[in-house]
C-alpha cells in the first residue's frame, strides 16, 4: 500500500491528528542519498513531519521547509513538502556512522548535535513566515512539538520513527502529530498525555502490521475519532534539464562565457535526487545565443 497522512478529529473536533505511513517515501530518500542508517532516521522523521506540516497548508501553491543545522557530524537537513504532501530532502553529509544509543536505537541526537532548527513558510505573501528555534534535543520529533508550542501557540504531541532493516533499506517509517485545540477540555488534555506514556513507538506499531487508521485508535479510540481524509504521500523531484537552465540563464550571460573560456562545460547538481546535469561547451554556447 502506498503512504498515506490520515487526517482525523477527535473529542468533538477539540482534538485534530494526523497519523502517517511513511515507508515507500523515506525508502525513495535513501535509494537518492544512500543514507547511513542514522541519517536515514533523521532525514526519514524530517521528511515524515514536513509531510505532516504539509498536509496543514492552506492553499495549493503554499510551500513548507524544515531546515536543521547543527554541530553533529551529519551537519543538519532540508526537507520541504508542497500542500499535496508531496517531499523532498538531503541531509548535508548522508554518511555518519555512529554507535547505537544505549536503548538500542539510532542517536540522531549525537549526529545532528547542537543548533537551530528552522521553518519556512512560504504561503505566497510576499515575504515567507520564518520560525526559528534551538534544537532541544536533536531527536526531531521534540524539536517539532517546541516549535508548534512556541511558533505556533498550539500544544502538540509529536512522534516520528524510522526503522532501518539490516541491509540498510527503510522497514517502517512514519508518525503523528496531535494537536489540542483552543476548547480542547483540560480533562481530554490530561487523559491524552497519559494515553500516549502507555502508547508504544510508531514503528512498532507498523511493524505489527497497523495501519494509521489501527493507531488513531489505539490514540484516541475512546474520544471518538472522525476521519476527515487521507492524504497521499509521496517523494518528488521536480528538477528538469529545462529548469537547471533556466538557472543557468539566470546567472547571466557573462558568467556563463566566463564559464566556456575557464572550465569549457559545466555540470549542475540537484541536491534532492542527486542527479548531474552536464553542459557541454555547444550546450554552454547554445544558451548564449536564447
Ligand atoms: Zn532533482
Amino acid at each position: 500500500m502506498s503512504d498515506y497522512i490520515l487526517r482525523a478529529t477527535a473529542a468533538n473536533g477539540s482534538v485534530r491528528l494526523f497519523v502517517a505511513d511513511t515507508r515507500q517515501t523515506v525508502q525513495q530518500a535513501f535509494e537518492y542519498h544512500n543514507t547511513s542508517p542514522v541519517m536515514s532516521a533523521a532525514l526519514g522523521r524530517a521528511l515524515t513531519a514536513v509531510a505532516i506540516m504539509g498536509s496543514m497548508l492552506k492553499s495549493e501553491k503554499d510551500l513548507v521547509t524544515i531546515q536543521i543545522k547543527g554541530d553533529g557530524p551529519g551537519g543538519g537537513l532540508t526537507v520541504t513538502s508542497n500542500s499535496l504532501s508531496e517531499v523532498k530532502g538531503y541531509v548535508n553529509n548522508p554518511i555518519v556512522d555512529l554507535p547505537l544509543k544505549p536503548n538500542g536505537k539510532l542517536d540522531v541526537q549525537a549526529a545532528l548535535g547542537f543548533g537551530t532548527l528552522t521553518v519556512i513558510m512560504d504561503l505566497g505573501m510576499k515575504e515567507p513566515y520564518i520560525g526559528n528555534i534551538p534544537l532541544v534535543s536533536g531527536e526531531i520529533a521534540e524539536d517539532i512539538t517546541y516549535y508548534f508550542a512556541k511558533s505556533e501557540q498550539t500544544p502538540s504531541a509529536v512522534a516520528l520513527g524510522v526503522l532501518v532493516d539490516r541491509d540498510y533499506s527503510i522497514k517502517e517509517a512514519g508518525g503523528f502529530v496531535i494537536q489540542m485545540m483552543p476548547d480542547a477540555e483540560d480533562e481530554i488534555i490530561t487523559a491524552l498525555e497519559e494515553k500516549l506514556k502507555t502508547v508504544e513507538p510508531v514503528t512498532t506499531m507498523l511493524e505489527k502490521g497497523m495501519t494509521p487508521e489501527d493507531i488513531l485508535n489505539v490514540l484516541v479510540g475512546e474520544w471518538q475519532p472522525k476521519i476527515l481524509d487521507k492524504v497521499p504521500v509521496n517523494y518528488v523531484c521536480n528538477c528538469s534539464r529545462e529548469r537547471v537552465e533556466k538557472a543557468l540563464i539566470a546567472i547571466g550571460k557573462k558568467e556563463i562565457a566566463k564559464i566556456i573560456e575557464e572550465d569549457g562545460k559545466a555540470s549542475l547538481h540537484c541536491h534532492f535526487c542527486n542527479k548531474d546535469y552536464d553542459f557541454s561547451k555547444d550546450d554552454l554556447e547554445r544558451l548564449l545565443t536564447l
